[in-house]
């Protein structure tokens, strides 16, 4: 039978994660996004609660939470910020490959003592000439003796001025596509390993985002994961998993922005009373309410798939295409309640607008979830 309760542990974890939210990124969620400040003191409290590396089990020294768990966890962190939460998931990103790809042996060498600490690590696929079509990426991966050596630059990397761990997906000869990449582990000290400076973003300003480049980095055999070529097939069930949080992190936004919304229309007045008892207004709440609550039962339904042993292409790109969308529209709409005072950066909305807007573009824009959905749909009806 399908039940949409939460157990007590689950209501305990998201009261734990909704705490955090509220006191600690909350409070400094304005302050953070005006200055473009990348908070470490906060990441470092998350990860001392056990916030972040939700994904590795326990025995490698991470939170080993459920897809679902983790979604609960996210919604909560980005209802307070969308930034920070970028930044706090991204180890989960970075290290899937390695729950995927690796061994027993390369998960306990790296994984343990990465997670006994506070660290960061970075996912880096995307690429100046391309992120969309990853199977063209140019980094190359050369093969020499005991060890590759990489050369390449990759963009729009979060969290890479300050990981201490990146996994990085390069080829060993780019005519070969997809089935040239291989996925390496490369720490941070390694030589020929340089991250570049933080962009100035539009959005998710209290998270960092910058190129990496590899110039003649020696990467050890040992630190390859999988085998030769299969690096994109590890990247692609790494996105299967990591959409669905996304989706999360855009419900957390949209709620956010209905919560902000609903509050200021009873206390706004126009024309002698609240503009909440303006039927126009109540109608914005209605459909804003009920765009939250779909992403948010989408966004439970993908969790619980791929909890059930489904890859859940299907689930998590419709997830993360709609939650996304959701955000936008309501965040937009939020904006319109608060009238002039919402296009105002002293009020909280017009951040949510652009937070919103780069849950539609990264882990694989929204034009890439249609179509993995049209594909998956059509061959069901093949
Ligand atoms: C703040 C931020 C953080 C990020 N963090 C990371 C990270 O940690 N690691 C990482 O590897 N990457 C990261 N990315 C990269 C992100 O995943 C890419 O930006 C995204 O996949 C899109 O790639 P692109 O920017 O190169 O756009 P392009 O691939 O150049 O696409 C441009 C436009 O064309 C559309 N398009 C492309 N191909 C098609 C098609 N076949 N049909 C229809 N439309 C198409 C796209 O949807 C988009 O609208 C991040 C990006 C940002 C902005």
């Amino acid at each position: 039978m399908v039940d949409f309760a939460l157990t007590s542990e689950q209501t305990s974890l998201r009261d734990m994660a909704r705490k955090f939210a509220r006191t600690e990124m909350a409070p400094h969620a304005a302050e953070c996004d005006r200055a473009g400040r990348f908070p470490e003191e906060i990441y470092r409290k998350a990860w001392e609660l056990g916030l972040m590396n939700l994904n590795v089990p326990t025995e490698f020294g991470g939170t080993g939470l459920s897809l679902f768990d983790q979604c609960l966890i996210v919604e909560e962190l980005s209802h307070a910020c969308a930034g920070m939460t970028t930044s706090i998931i991204a180890n989960c990103l970075a290290l899937e490959p390695i729950l995927l790809g690796g061994t027993e042996e390369q998960k306990h060498r790296i994984l343990d003592p990465f997670c006994a600490e506070y660290h960061l690590a970075s996912f880096c696929l995307t690429e100046p000439s391309g992120g969309s079509d990853a199977g063209s990426l140019k980094t190359r991966a050369r093969r020499d003796g005991d060890h590759y050596v990489l050369d390449g630059e990759k963009c729009f990397i979060t969290n890479a001025p300050f990981a201490s761990l990146y996994t990085v997906f390069a080829t060993g000869d780019p005519s070969l596509r997809h089935k040239g990449i291989s996925a390496f582990v490369v720490p941070r000290d390694t030589e020929g390993v340089l991250p570049g400076k933080e962009e100035e973003k539009m959005g998710h300003r209290a998270s960092a985002t910058s190129t990496v480049r590899f110039e003649g980095a020696k990467v050890p055999v040992e630190n390859r994961l999988g085998a030769e070529g299969e690096g994109f097939s590890i990247a692609m069930r790494t996105l299967d998993q990591t959409r669905t949080p996304i989706g999360a992190l855009a419900t957390g936004i949209a709620q956010a922005a209905l919560d902000h919304a609903a509050d200021y229309s009873k206390r706004r007045q126009t024309f002698g009373k609240p503009i909440s008892e303006h039927q126009a207004i109540q109608i914005k709440l209605a459909d804003m309410a009920q765009a939250v609550h779909a992403a948010r039962l989408l966004t439970w339904q993908a969790a619980w798939t791929i909890d059930h042993g489904d890859r859940g292409s299907l689930e998590s790109a419709i997830a993360k295409c709609f939650s996304s969308d959701a955000a936008m529209r309501v965040a937009d709409e939020a904006i319109q309640v608060f009238g002039g005072y919402g296009y105002m950066k002293e009020y909280p909305v017009e951040k949510l607008l652009r937070d919103a807007k780069l849950a539609q573009i990264y882990e694989g824009s929204n034009e890439i979830q249609r179509i993995v959905i049209a594909r998956e749909l059509l061959q069901r009806y093949a």
